[in-house]
């Protein structure tokens, strides 16, 4: 029996991985890398610190903040800072895992990482999520560096915390370096940042559609999770690819449209932008009766028929039920905006569909793949900001969707060689990227 607390979410997160491991011919092939897994299932470092910050009444608060340096085989540590309530070393010890092997998927020269706080930003006034993000990095300054362990935004942390960050940063350390990721323009962030993960994840969908025969963006019924960077920047895309968006949603409740004919528009996404700067709920968006708001529900059983479906709020949102109805429904492409999106139960009724139905089946993107978008724009960014150079939009969008193009046909090529698919089977994408990011990581070590 294992002497370790149990930690539920990593144990997901690394069962996940494992089971398409065994389930390819990978270790017959290659039995060195059994050690291989085993060694990067243990996170080369973790550092965990209190963080005392004084609330607005001039009262002392306490938080506990944690850093997972997981793997730097492939590059510095590289990976998220998550703020949220529900954050524990099991939740950052998944998310770090996830990033090991979606850092490698982006091509890029980046290790896995992952951090954050227990702080709840909600409820908050600006002065003290300030004082909290000094106060969080006066500690983190001592574990990162450009060349050592990046971080970026997640959950909870946005442009705006991560200027807070930075600016203790260069006053604790002296140093004006490529430390975070996420920077405003002003002073060393990238153009397509915010925007990235958002629409790396409509490009890899493209992909799938078109690999599937089913042909591109234009007349696709979309169902979005979440109302954050990653759905706001994934509705925008789709939009603008001839796409109707059905649903958004927030940790209270899901707006789903009312008629096909008033679906979300960029303007109903840049109201919601705005909501969220306040730090505002879903239920407060005045839509003028457009939306249905469904108080305390996730949108996957309310959105009738859809083609695509976007997870992009936060881990463990499709549930079993919730991935039958969206087979029942028809819908063809799932794909992760979010990290573990799925439940293993919800992938386990997608990857059976896929094999039962062959070409017409759904087909699943995880996570790790799908919205590697995001890191792999920080990853740019660290590269230009090596250079001491900025780069336009063309040229940091052209470089997004050759990232998401390979990291496509990579999982695709992978999960052909080394998983049994039928003929006219599509290939299991979950498999595959999981087995290239591996190998990748492993072959490094
Ligand atoms: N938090 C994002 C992710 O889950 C981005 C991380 C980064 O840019 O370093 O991939």
């Amino acid at each position: 029996m294992s002497n370790l607390p149990s930690e539920p979410e990593f144990e997901q997160a690394y069962h996940e991985l494992v089971s398409t491991l065994e389930n390819s011919t990978l270790f017959q092939k290659n039995p060195e890398y059994k050690i291989a897994l085993k060694v990067v299932s243990i996170p080369e470092r973790v550092v965990q610190f209190r963080v005392v910050w004084e609330d607005d009444a001039g009262n002392l608060q306490v938080n506990r903040g944690y850093r997972v340096q997981f793997n730097s085989a492939l590059g510095p540590y590289k990976g998220g800072l998550r703020l949220h309530p529900s954050v524990n070393l099991s939740i950052l010890k998944f998310l770090g895992f996830e990033q090991i092997f979606k850092n490698a998927l982006t091509g890029l020269m980046m290790g896995g990482g992952k951090g954050g706080a227990d702080f709840d930003p909600k409820g908050k006034s600006d002065a003290e999520i300030r004082r909290f993000c000094v106060a969080f990095m006066t500690e983190l300054s001592k574990h990162i560096g450009a060349d050592t362990d990046v971080p970026a935004g997640d959950i909870g942390v946005s442009g705006r915390e991560i200027g807070w960050m930075f600016g203790a940063y260069r006053k604790i350390r002296n140093r004006f370096e490529g430390v975070l990721t996420g920077k405003g323009l002003e002073w060393g962030g990238s153009l397509i940042r915010p925007e990235a993960t958002g629409y790396g994840l409509v490009y890899y969908v493209g992909h799938m559609m078109e690999y599937a025969g089913a042909g591109d963006w234009k007349g696709k019924r979309v169902a979005i999770s979440g109302s954050g960077n990653v759905a706001q920047y994934a509705a925008l895309k789709c939009i603008e690819l001839g796409a109707t968006v059905v649903s958004l949603s927030d940790s209270k409740g899901s707006l789903v449209i009312e008629s096909d004919d008033e679906p979300v528009t960029p303007e109903d996404i840049a109201a919601i932008m705005d909501l969220k700067v306040k730090r505002k709920a879903l239920s407060e968006f005045e839509h003028g009766g457009k939306y249905k708001y469904l108080d305390g529900a996730r949108p996957w059983v309310h959105v009738g028929k859809v083609d695509v479906a976007l997870p992009s709020a936060t881990q463990n949102e499709v549930s079993k039920e919730e991935a039958e109805a969206l087979v029942a429904c028809g819908a063809r492409f799932i794909a992760e905006g979010s990290n573990m999106g799925c439940t293993q139960e919800a992938i386990d009724v997608f990857e059976a569909n896929r094999k039962e139905k062959k070409g017409e089946a759904i087909w699943y993107a995880p996570g790790k793949a799908a919205n590697c978008g995001g890191v792999a724009v920080s990853g740019l960014e660290m590269a230009q900001n090596s250079q001491r150079l900025g780069w336009t939009c063309e040229e940091v969008d052209e470089k997004l969707k050759g990232i998401m193009k390979n990291a496509f046909e990579n999982g695709l090529h992978t999960a052909k060689e080394y998983v049994e698919t039928a003929e006219g089977e599509l290939p299991s994408l979950v498999a595959g990227s999981n087995i290239a990011g591996f190998v990748k990581v492993a072959k490094a070590m």
